[in-house]
C-alpha cells in the first residue's frame, strides 16, 4: 500500500528525519492561510500516489499566499498525468504546502527490500532529484548500495560510510547517518517495501533536509498496523486491483490482453511466465486460492470481465479442494451478470474437471478446452492471428 507524501513525511518526522515544515490542505482557501502562516516562498505539491510531479507541473514554487491560492486552485480537484501515473492520470484531492527551501545539491536516499540479498538494502546517490532514474542507467556506479545484517540493521559506522562514498563534507556525515539509520528504523519497524527521499536536500547553509517522501507498505503486514492501514486512499488505486483487494482476491493488473484465472500463486505464476515466453501478453495476475467458494471465483471472473483490455481469457485451474465444476459455475455465474464474455481457453484438469467442462461446453460461450500450457499458448496466438 502506498502512502501519500505528507503522511510519509509524518513517519520520517516521527523516525527524528529533518523536514521543511508544511501542512496538507484540501482546498485553495486553506492552501492558502497555510502559506501565509509559513510566511514567504511555499512549494504546493500535488499528492497522488506517484512520483515525476515535478516533471508533470504537480509541483509549483510560488512567492505570496495568494499564488499558493492559485496554484493550488490549479492542482485540486484535477487529474495528474506524470511519467508513471500511465495516461489516466491520478486524481489530485489535496496538496501539500511546505516551506520552499533553498537547494544547493539534492541526494538520493532509500531503503528498499533486495530479494537477492535476502534483507533491507540501502541506496544512495549524491546525483539525487528528478532525473535519478536517468542516474541509475547511465551511470550506474553514482549509486551507492549498503545491506546490513537484517539482525543488527544499520549501524552508525555503515551510515558514515555511505556518507563518505556520496563525497560528503565531514561536516554532514554525522547527520547524514543519523537520517540513513531513522529511515533504516523506520523501513523495518513498520514493514515497508520501500521508503525514499529523494530530493534529500543539501541546503546552502549546510542542512540536510527531506524535500519528497515516499513510503510503500507491505500489504500482508498492514494488520499490525492499523493506525496505517487507516490511511489507504483507494481513490489513488487502480479500481479493479481495489476491487480485488476488498474480495481478498490475489489480483495485478499487468498491460496484456489475455485475462487469467489460475488457482494458487505458484501455479499462476509458472502460467504468467510460460504465456509469457511464448509470446503470450498477460492482462494479469490472478490467484483465486485453494479453497475458493463459488462466489469467489465468480468474484474474481468479474473483475477479469471489466477489464476493458481483456479480450481472451485463459483458464488454468488444477482441481483438488478446489473442484472444477465449481470453478465453471462461478464462471458462469460471472458471465451471466455481465451478459457476454470473451473467447476462452480452459485447462482444467483434477477433481471432477469432466463435470466442470460440460457445464461450460454446454453453456454456449466460444471456449477451447486444451491438456497442456503448450496447447493454450498455441490457441491464443492464433486467436489472435486469426483476428
Ligand atoms: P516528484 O517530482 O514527484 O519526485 O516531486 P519532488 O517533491 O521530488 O519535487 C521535484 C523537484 O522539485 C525536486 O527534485 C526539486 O528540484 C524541486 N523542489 C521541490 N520542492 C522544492 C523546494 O522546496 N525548493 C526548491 N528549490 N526546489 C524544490
Ligand atoms: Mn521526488
Amino acid at each position: 500500500m502506498k502512502l501519500h507524501e505528507y503522511q510519509a513525511k509524518a513517519l520520517l518526522a516521527a523516525y527524528g528525519i529533518p523536514l521543511p515544515r508544511g501542512e496538507v490542505a484540501s482546498s485553495p482557501e486553506g492552501a492558502e492561510a497555510i502559506a501565509r502562516s509559513l510566511g514567504g516562498r511555499v512549494v504546493v505539491k500535488a499528492q497522488i500516489h506517484a512520483g515525476g510531479r515535478g516533471k508533470a507541473g504537480g509541483i509549483r514554487l510560488v512567492e505570496t499566499p495568494q499564488e499558493a491560492r492559485e496554484a493550488a486552485a490549479a492542482l485540486v480537484g484535477k487529474r495528474l498525468v506524470t511519467p508513471q501515473t500511465g495516461p489516466q492520470g491520478a486524481p489530485v484531492h489535496a496538496v501539500l504546502v511546505a516551506e520552499a527551501v533553498a537547494i544547493a545539491q539534492e541526494l538520493y536516499l532509500a531503503v528498499v527490500l533486495d530479494a537477492a540479498a535476502l534483507g533491507p538494502a540501502v541506496v544512495a546517490s549524491a546525483l539525487g532529484g528528478v532525473d535519478i532514474e536517468e542516474v541509475a542507467r547511465q551511470s550506474p556506479e553514482k549509486i551507492v548500495r549498503l545491506v546490513p545484517d537484517p539482525l543488527l540493521g544499520l549501524l552508525p559506522f555503515q551510515g558514515r560510510q555511505i556518507a563518505y562514498a556520496l563525497g560528503l563534507p565531514s561536516t554532514l556525515v554525522r547527520p547524514f547517518a543519523d537520517i540513513a539509520g531513522g529511515l533504516y528504523r523506520l523501513f523495518v519497524e513498520k514493514d515497508c517495501s520501500l521508503v525514499e527521499i529523494n530530493p534529500l536536500a543539501l541546503t546552502p547553509d549546510g542542512r540536510l533536509l527531506a524535500v519528497d517522501a515516499k513510503v510503500v507498505l507491505d500489504d500482508d503486514a498492514l494488520f499490525r498496523h492499523p493506525d496505517l492501514a487507516a490511511l489507504r486512499d483507494r481513490e489513488q488505486e487502480d479500481p479493479l486491483e481495489a476491487a480485488a483487494a476488498d474480495a481478498h482476491i490475489a489480483y495485478v493488473r499487468l498491460d496484456g490482453d489475455v485475462g487469467c484465472l489460475v488457482n494458487g500463486a505458484g501455479l499462476a505464476m509458472a502460467t504468467l511466465d510460460l504465456m509469457t515466453r511464448a509470446g503470450v501478453r498477460p492482462a494479469n495476475f490472478l490467484d483465486v486460492g485453494g479453497g475458493a467458494s463459488q462466489e469467489r471465483v465468480e468474484q474474481a471472473f468479474r473483475i477479469i470481465l471489466e477489464d476493458p483490455r481483456v479480450r481472451w481469457v485463459l483458464v488454468n485451474v488444477f482441481g483438488g479442494i478446489l473442484r472444477c465444476d465449481v470453478v465453471a459455475r462461478g464462471i458462469l455465474a460471472a458471465v451471466r451478470a455481465k451478459g457476454s464474455c470473451p473467447p476462452l481457453v480452459v485447462r482444467m484438469l483434477g477433481t471432477n474437471m469432466e463435470e466442470g467442462r460440460a457445464l461450460l461446453r454446454e453453456a454456449g460461450l466460444s471456449v477451447t478446452f486444451v491438456e497442456t500450457l503448450q496447447e493454450a499458448g498455441d490457441r491464443l496466438r492464433s486467436l489472435r492471428g486469426g483476428l
